[in-house]
Parts: structure tokens; C-alpha cells; sequence
């Protein structure tokens, strides 16, 4: 059976408006196992067993430049290891490190890439490393077979043309349709930044973006995935923003269904 892998990266230098998503991993680890609630997904896939995660605990930022060096060769030993890993963020920036480790394991890897924003600026505010780059960096690099985003509401006209120029198949939130049926022949990586979500749902982010998805709406389309799911992030977190407490039970509630999709192969 998989394992799976929990790992908590506390790191968010390249958040470019404010800091604070580096503090969300041992927020997520204390919703996931709070008694307030139970540890099985709404297939009733029950994932309190000790053995369902490993938890290989947090990646410590280091210096800025060796960061991403330590977050790939982390995910790198945990995939070598056997397990499929599920990273708790941290910034976006996070993510591409993470699919290079990816890369290395899967040569026809896919993304799915939940998020307000397409992240595919060339650089930002002089930063190619920003939490707003990652895709650009992994689509130049040809690290994946497909990038399939779901919930972008914020195109400036150069990502539009990074769109393009990549091939990316981005799905806009103006153009979402309740039938959206996600399908993938190759292994799937998932990346949900929490701003996805509409701020009325998850209000603890750095980026709140009105008009976003329903925290229904993301549950049911990881349960109609088609495809093998090999890996997946959660990032964007901010407890510093989440008045209501609110937002880390949320995370929860996506690792778990996003866990169990995981284990059904
Ligand atoms: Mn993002
Ligand atoms: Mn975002």
C-alpha cells in the first residue's frame, strides 16, 4: 500500500506582499489531528492507522540560496524511500524545488495546480524565485508533461502570453463549469494554494482573492480525479491572517480527501 509522507516546510522568503506562511505547517498538523473531529475521509477511507503517514517533520529554512538545494533533496530521499510525499508550506516558491525531485522519479509527470493565480510571472519584483514564478521556472524547464490550473482569477496580460507560450492548460475561474471533469493519463502531482479558495471559505492567506471556489467545490473535484496521484502541496497558509482560526481546518479537511484519493491508487 502507499505511504504516504508528511513534510512541513516553514519557509517563506519569497512571499512578495507579506510574510507568515512559513508559521502554517504545525497549524495543519494540529487540525489534522484534533479530536474536535475524526481522521476519516468522506469515502470512509480511515487514515488514523500510525502507519498511513510517515511524518518526516519540518524542513528549518536555511540561507535563502540553499533552500531550494534542501527542499528537493528532502522530497527526493522520502520518493527514493518509497513513500509519496505531501508537503505542508510555506510560500508557493516551495513547489518547484518539489516537482524537480518529482521530475527525477516521474519523466511524464502532470500538475494540477489549484490556485487565484496563474504564478507564472517570468519574475517578480525583480525575484525569479518569487511565489509568484514557480511555474514559470518548471515549464521552461520542461519538468512536466502537463500543467492543468483550476481557479485563476487574477491574468495580467504577460501571463496570459506565459499561458501561450507554455501550453499551459489554464482553466479560468469565469469559465468554470459546475460538469468540470479533471482526467489524467500520466501521474498526477496536485498543488493547492489556499487562495483558490474563495476568502468567504479560507480568509488565512497572504492574497485574498474574492470570487474564488467553494471549499465544496474542491473536495468533489479531487473525488472525480481521474488519474494516479503521486504527490501533492499545501501552500499559501497564513495563520496570520486567519482571525477566525478557521483556515487551518480547512487544509485539514483537503489533506485528508486529497490522502485518501491518494491511497485509492
Ligand atoms: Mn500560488
Ligand atoms: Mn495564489
Amino acid at each position: 500500500m502507499t505511504k504516504l509522507a508528511l513534510i512541513g516546510i516553514r519557509y517563506d522568503e519569497n512571499s512578495s506582499f507579506t510574510k507568515g506562511a512559513a508559521d502554517a505547517p504545525p497549524q495543519i498538523r494540529a487540525a489534522l489531528r484534533s479530536e474536535a473531529w475524526n481522521l476519516t475521509s468522506e469515502d470512509g477511507t480511515d487514515l488514523s492507522d500510525d502507519s498511513t503517514f510517515f511524518d518526516a517533520g519540518d524542513i528549518q529554512p536555511v540561507a535563502g540560496s540553499e533552500m531550494p538545494a534542501l527542499i528537493e533533496n528532502s522530497i527526493h530521499t522520502l520518493l527514493a524511500d518509497g513513500l509519496s510525499p505531501i508537503s505542508l508550506g510555506g510560500d508557493h516558491s516551495i513547489t518547484y524545488p518539489i516537482v524537480r525531485a518529482f521530475a527525477r522519479k516521474f519523466n511524464n509527470l502532470s500538475v494540477l495546480h489549484f490556485d487565484a493565480h496563474p504564478d507564472l510571472y517570468d519574475s517578480y519584483q525583480g525575484n525569479r524565485n518569487s511565489h509568484a514564478s514557480p511555474f514559470a521556472r518548471i515549464m521552461e524547464q520542461k519538468l512536466v508533461k502537463r500543467l492543468v490550473q483550476v481557479g485563476i482569477r487574477t491574468f495580467t496580460s504577460h501571463q496570459r502570453e506565459q499561458v501561450k507560450r507554455f501550453g499551459v492548460e489554464s482553466i479560468e475561474m469565469r469559465h468554470l463549469r459546475s460538469d468540470l471533469k479533471l482526467e489524467f493519463d500520466s501521474p498526477v502531482y496536485i498543488s493547492f494554494d489556499v487562495d483558490a479558495l474563495d476568502p468567504a471559505f479560507a480568509p488565512g492567506v497572504s492574497h485574498r482573492e474574492p470570487g474564488g471556489l467553494s471549499t465544496r467545490q474542491v473536495i468533489e473535484l479531487i473525488q472525480q480525479l481521474k488519474g494516479q496521484v503521486v504527490g501533492a502541496d499545501i501552500v499559501e497558509f497564513n495563520p496570520r491572517m486567519d482571525p477566525l482560526h478557521i483556515t487551518g481546518t480547512v487544509c485539514a479537511k483537503i489533506l485528508k480527501e486529497i490522502a485518501a484519493r491518494m491511497l485509492k491508487g
